[in-house]
């Protein structure tokens, strides 16, 4: 596991990157997070180190590991928004406070939320 909660964000935002186009270079990450380019490249080093990501001349690829970690946390942004907005909260302070939840939560909480928005799911 990853003990600062923006190495996950990184992970997160890489996923999501990844997801509409094959190659992501650390500048797009940076523009995703609000962060500096050198601030990307040292996380980068430190997911690497974790086995996480792959850099190669900039292009940033998850590992096996580095993405199944990230879709974990993506589940749980996903998850956490839907719950909040189901709460009566809008759009876009649901995603930002998932956004920050979804690095704390134990997972026996998240496990209830996540079998409490199944249930509703199932009830539709
Ligand atoms: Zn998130």
């Amino acid at each position: 596991m990853i003990e600062n909660q923006s190495g996950e964000d990184y992970l997160e935002a890489i996923l999501r990157l990844s997801a509409v186009k094959k190659d992501v270079h650390s500048v797009e990450v940076a523009r995703e997070l609000g962060v500096s380019k050198p601030a990307v490249t040292k996380a980068m080093r430190v997911l690497g180190q974790k086995g996480y990501v792959s850099v190669v001349d900039n292009h940033i690829h998850l590992t096996q590991e580095g993405k199944a970690y990230a879709e974990s946390v993506y589940e749980r942004h996903r998850t956490l928004t839907a719950f909040l907005v189901g709460l009566g909260v809008d759009a876009d302070t649901a995603e930002a406070d998932a956004c920050r939840i979804e690095h704390v939560l134990s997972e026996v909480t998240f496990s209830a939320i996540k079998k409490f928005m199944d249930g509703n799911a199932a009830d539709k």
